[in-house]
């Protein structure tokens, strides 16, 4: 570690204290992006395989214009009228089914999903939620509660219930029949809260559940989930902070893998390439459930800087087929990786759509015994080798491919190699 990154090191220990973490065992001093790269402040150029805020890549050209532009002329907020938060809202609600109609703009995933939250308690009535066993769906306290990855079972509040991740690799079911089957869970979830004297306000989900190892919802999964908390008087919310915007390549939003329509849908990191823009869809009647209780309003969500960046990035998306290049690029992505599972028999599973890739490594692929410890050393040693990803999971033993949606085939093909030297080096490691 050289004597610049040792001193930020001790500066940001101070500064920032101790809740805050790094990256890599060797932390990376960035200092400038462009596209699928970033570069130290040596110079050296990493590919970007994990970063999808930078959606249509690093400072494309289009959204630093688009915000410097109206930087330039004004931003206000909401309370007065403004084009740019409505073509925004026009334009996205576009990409929805037509039932959800109605926007509300803030600046974070997680206030997108506690806004969810208030607008589902306000609906029914309730306070229930259900949650996939290892979600992540935000730092407030509300979404703390909600995310059992951070939130252990013993701070876990009475109104928050588990059901189990319709994992298909590692999970408990594994057949045709594993939507049905982890969906039957809801209904089980449904019990436990009605034995507590609780009724579900809502069962939510990141529709590619990235925090439990990137599992992608077995068929008649989500729509059986969602017709059975409606059944109970709750709401669906599709969670697509991660999976929106066409990163999985056949569809715009996670969700639309099924025929369901979400009756809340939550969006946020891609929505501004970076700078902080996140909203909820929904339904007019709705939204109405919160008119008369205190309405909302966020005064940075939906300022017309934000919209003005959050409208380049639909238009790139758009003008530069950027949905498809996730479909094609991804797709060769998986086939590679399949192919070079051939050679390491580390690779235990290769999953994932469009541009959101699990690879899982294993140490015994009969028993799918979790490689963490290989994990950490392949991250470690791809960033070592010029390649930037994360691993995650319950056992971290997944390699989270997830680039922002301009990666080539070329870009890809960099990446497959240095992939394979790396597991190469690493069954020595
Ligand atoms: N939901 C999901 C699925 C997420 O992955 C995240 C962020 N990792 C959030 C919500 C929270 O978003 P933010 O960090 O913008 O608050």
């Amino acid at each position: 570690m050289n004597s610049d990154t040792s001193s930020l090191l001790r500066r940001r220990e101070r500064l920032l204290g101790s809740a805050y973490s790094l990256f890599y065992r060797e932390p990376l001093h960035l200092v400038r992006g462009e596209g699928v790269w970033l570069y130290d402040a040596n110079g050296r150029k990493y590919l970007d395989m994990y970063n999808n805020v930078p959606h249509v890549g690093h400072c494309h050209p289009r959204v630093v214009d688009a915000m410097c532009e109206q930087a330039a002329l004004l931003n206000t907020h909401t309370r007065y009228l403004h084009e740019n938060v409505l073509d925004y809202a026009e334009r996205l609600t576009a990409k929805l089914p037509d039932e959800l109609d109605t926007a509300m703009f803030c600046c974070t995933g997680s206030e997108a999903n506690e806004l969810a939250l208030r607008i589902a308690r306000s609906v029914t009535g309730a306070r229930g939620v259900i949650v996939t066993d290892y979600a992540y769906h935000g730092n407030s306290q509300a979404t703390w509660e909600i995310s059992p990855e951070d939130c252990s079972d013993e701070h876990r509040p009475d109104y928050v219930v588990t059901v189990p991740s319709p994992d298909r690799y590692r999970g408990r079911y594994r057949g045709d029949d594993a939507g049905e089957r982890y969906a039957a869970h809801v209904q089980d979830a449904v019990d436990v809260l009605a034995e507590r004297g609780i009724k579900p306000a809502a069962f939510i989900i990141d529709t590619i559940v990235s925090s439990g190892g990137v599992v992608v919802p077995p068929v008649g999964y989500l729509s059986k989930a969602a017709a059975t908390v409606r059944q109970a008087g709750g709401l669906f919310i599709a969670d697509e902070v991660q999976p929106g915007f066409g990163r999985t390549g056949k569809n715009f939003w996670g969700f639309a893998a099924e025929p369901v329509v979400p009756d809340i849908v939550t969006m946020g990191k891609p929505m501004g390439n970076g700078h902080p823009v996140a909203g909820v869809v929904t339904r007019a009647d709705l939204a109405a459930a919160l008119a008369g209780k205190g309405g909302y309003f966020n005064t940075f969500g939906g300022n017309p800087v934000s919209c003005a960046a959050a409208l380049a990035v639909l238009d790139i998306i758009e003008e530069e087929a950027l949905q498809q290049n996730a479909l094609r690029v991804g797709q060769h992505i998986a086939d590679a990786l399949r192919k070079l599972s051939d050679r390491h028999e580390c690779i235990g599973d290769v999953r994932g759509n469009g541009l959101f890739i699990a690879l899982e490594l294993v140490t015994d692929r009969e028993q799918r015994l979790p490689a963490a410890a290989l994990a950490s050393a392949t991250v470690n040693d791809l960033r070592d080798r010029g390649v930037l990803t994360g691993s995650i999971g319950p056992d971290n033993n997944v390699l989270k491919l997830r680039p922002p949606m301009v990666l080539s085939r070329a870009d890809a093909d960099f990446m497959l190699g240095v992939l394979d030297r790396s597991l190469e080096a690493g069954t020595d490691m």
